[in-house]
């Protein structure tokens, strides 16, 4: 097969056409400075509000509750930080899970170097947190919980209606970062009982490094970064209009189809077939997860070595187990969800998007049981 078969989209997606047309104009002649006077500046500030309503309806927002960011990162790192300067005065104890992206972890181990408690909750086999759990880690001095909507690296998908109504119920803020989530499935601000959701558009066929922290009414957000007052005074910066037209086209697109019926045959048919290899399984919860995410442990294998050998039959996929940053350690979803280290190892994420056909999936069903055989093949610590 010539070509690519891209089954990353987890990580990334190409830009959606509807994504694509919408924002090219805005990075031909309507480059204007969305704060200038003139017209072309004018033209520029009317296409982000256009976006913004968009986006707002998409997830049943009101215009007012949405600002554009660059990215889910700087969202995240928004939504933690002003959430807990917000209640300053009520406490210094967050709770968290064990599976969040490092954008929600590591902005939490930043604020325990700046004398916060955080609160790592446990997850289950499959990812999920236990409601008890939460319930028993709530304090008086608990400002915010921040829990993600649905992993990036298992599928998993999380009950976010019912812990942030655990969270209400405490008057504690709840955020979730739903970057894996919008432009996946449904999602709506009300139904989900949160303050604040963060989302970002490359991940659903918008551009990168352009993203959406949705804040609910009367939360009167510190600015994350300060300078010239754009987006009400919250997020300084010229606006990347290219990039905010493109998400809100992108999503626009997207939510009316979700979840997308092709993407799910696609991800089923390769996780059917692809647990017939022996020791296999499917990491993530079975029920509960995203439609696109095709998520494995397969023993005996080194994830790494796997996707060089995939990449070298020009299939893009990603293992939880790669060496981030020069270190050996498996991911912490993995090891969270309790596989054991040699285990862990074995990590496959196969994430279908929309422009994934038929064609994809036979082509990795076909090469990727052979790749695998030959890794056990080689391992000296291997036995069938
Ligand atoms: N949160 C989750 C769950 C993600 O999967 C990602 C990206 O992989 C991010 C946050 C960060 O988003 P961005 O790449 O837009 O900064």
């Amino acid at each position: 097969m010539a070509g690519t078969v891209y089954l990353d989209n987890a990580a990334t997606t190409k830009m959606s056409k509807a994504a694509l047309e919408a924002s090219m104009p805005y990075l031909n002649e309507g480059y204007g400075n969305p704060s200038s006077v003139y017209s072309v500046g004018q033209d520029a500030k009317r296409a982000i509000e256009n976006a913004r309503n968009t986006v707002s309806e998409s997830i049943g927002a009101l215009p007012d509750e949405i600002y554009f960011t660059g990215g889910g990162t700087e969202s995240d790192n928004w939504a933690i930080l002003s959430a807990v300067e917000l209640k300053k005065d009520k406490g210094k104890h967050i709770i968290t899970s064990a599976i969040e992206h490092p954008a929600v972890l590591n902005t939490s181990k930043y604020l325990e170097k700046k004398g916060y408690e955080v609160t790592y909750l446990s997850v289950d086999q499959y990812g999920q947190i236990s409601m008890d759990e939460l319930r028993d880690s709530v304090r008086d001095d608990t400002v915010l919980i921040t829990i993600m909507m649905a992993n990036n690296e298992i599928g998993t998908i999380l009950p976010i209606s019912e812990i942030g109504g655990i969270a209400r119920e405490r008057g504690i803020l709840f955020h979730t970062d739903a970057v894996q989530a919008v432009g996946h499935i449904p999602v709506d601000v009300k139904e989900l009982n949160v303050d604040l959701l963060s989302f970002s558009g490359h991940k659903f066929g918008g551009m990168k490094g352009v993203g959406t922290l949705f804040a609910k009414k009367g939360l009167n957000l510190p600015p994350l970064l300060h300078g010239g007052g754009q987006e009400r005074g919250g997020r300084s910066g010229t606006e990347n209009v290219a990039g905010i037209v493109s998400l809100a086209a992108a999503l626009n697109d997207m939510m009316p189809r979700l979840p997308l019926l092709k993407v799910t045959q696609i991800r089923d048919r390769l996780i059917k077939e692809l647990l017939k290899i022996p020791k296999s399984r499917i990491t993530g919860d079975p029920v509960n997860r995203l439609p696109g995410i095709a998520s494995f442990i397969f023993e005996g294998i080194e994830g790494e070595s796997m996707i060089l050998l995939l990449d070298q039959c020009g299939i893009c996929a990603s293992s939880g187990s790669a060496c981030s940053s020069g270190s050996l350690d498996p991911s912490h979803v993995l090891l969270a969800i309790g596989l054991p280290h040699e285990i862990a190892h074995g990590s496959l994420r196969l994430s279908v998007g929309e422009n994934n056909t038929d064609e994809d999936a036979d082509y990795v069903l076909e090469k990727l049981p052979g790749i695998i055989a030959k890794l056990r093949d080689m391992s000296p610590v291997w036995h069938e």
